[in-house]
């Protein structure tokens, strides 16, 4: 058995009078990917923002290799080893694309604020290891060649993959991707799902992924969990997942 990284015990989470998830429970381990589905405003979205300190739960208790996590702040969450993806695309678009993963690889910085002015010291190394460390990932998302380009010049799957080279500059242990084939057209969606296997045996990593593409998630999920209207509504092998009946009726309504 692969070591646990993530544990989530009975989340929940209120806006005002809507109940957007309701007693959720969720575990991601070590080289697993799991899916995250069901339909539009089913809970999803808020789930990943609970875990990555953007919104505080109403109860619930959330744990990252079994440090308690819950409603800790972002930064302190992103240290710990948890990097995401936004639904919509967020990257500085005025900063080149190496920028853009540098900027999230300041965040393992050793270097005192005197020592970055002066430009001496650890300041150096960490600079070139920063650097450095940019350049492999943007080579391991097939963006080396672009480097030096503008976040917003470049085409929408690439700026998709931006976005994961930035996560992975944090070094995290658990990666969390929302929506990541979206816009994509069939092509680029299948090497994206190769693209994340290799993620997940090249680094060990974790993935949780939302993703509306349902051939996608079949082909890249070990397990899914579905929620509708906050509450879990089936968790299995995705080959359980398609034939549950509960889970063509919340996609396709009762008719
Ligand atoms: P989608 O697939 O459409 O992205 P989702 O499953 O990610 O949907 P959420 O975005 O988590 O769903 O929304 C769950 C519910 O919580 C919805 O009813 C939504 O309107 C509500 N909601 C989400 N964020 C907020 C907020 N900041 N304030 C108030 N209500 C919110």
């Amino acid at each position: 058995m692969n070591e646990n990284l993530l544990q989530i015990q009975g989340l929940v989470v209120q806006f005002g009078g809507i109940c957007a998830v309701n007693h959720l429970n969720l575990s991601i381990n070590r080289s697993e990917i799991i899916g995250l589905i069901g339909p539009n405003g089913a809970g999803k979205t808020t789930a990943f923002n609970v875990i990555t300190g953007i919104v505080k739960p109403a109860s619930g208790n959330l744990f990252f290799l079994e440090q308690e996590i819950t409603g800790k702040p972002t930064p302190v969450i992103a240290r710990k080893g948890i990097a995401r993806t936004f639904q919509n695309i967020r990257l500085y678009d005025d900063l080149t694309v190496i920028e853009n993963v540098m900027v999230a690889a300041h965040c393992a910085i050793s270097y005192s604020f005197p020592e970055a002015i002066i430009g001496f010291g650890r300041f150096g190394k960490d600079e070139r290891r920063i650097k450095s460390r940019a350049r492999d990932l943007l080579e391991l998302m097939g963006l080396a060649h672009l480097g030096g380009e503008k976040a917003n010049s470049l085409p929408y799957g690439s700026q998709r993959k931006l976005e994961i080279a930035r996560a992975l500059a944090l070094e995290p242990k658990l990666l969390l991707l929302d929506e990541p084939v979206a816009g994509m057209n069939p092509t680029e969606t299948s090497e994206f799902g190769e693209f994340v296997l290799k993620l997940r045996k090249d680094m060990s990593l974790g993935i949780g992924l939302i993703e509306h593409d349902m051939s996608f998630v079949m082909h890249v999920c070990d397990r899914i969990k579905v929620i509708d209207h906050g509450v879990e509504i089936a968790w299995g092998v995705p080959h359980e997942i398609r034939n549950n009946e509960k889970v063509i009726k919340a996609y396709l309504g009762e008719g």
